[in-house]
């Protein structure tokens, strides 16, 4: 019942706020399989998203 099983930061990879308690989407890198996370500011604007593993970039 705690709130420290999620102790990696998760940051919007677009504008870089911590998304962490948010309705941010998380999914995988295609290329390397790196957690992403986006805001929902930045899904609603389409951003671009980078893969900070790989560079990879994608809708
Ligand atoms: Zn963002
Ligand atoms: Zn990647």
């Amino acid at each position: 019942m705690s709130e420290s099983r999620q102790k990696r930061a998760q940051k919007c990879v677009s504008c870089g706020i911590n998304v962490a308690g948010t309705n941010a989407a998380s999914f995988d890198c295609p290329e390397c399989g790196t957690g992403i996370h986006r805001c929902s500011k930045c899904r609603k604007q389409s951003n671009l998203y980078k893969c900070p593993s790989c560079g990879f970039t994608g809708p």
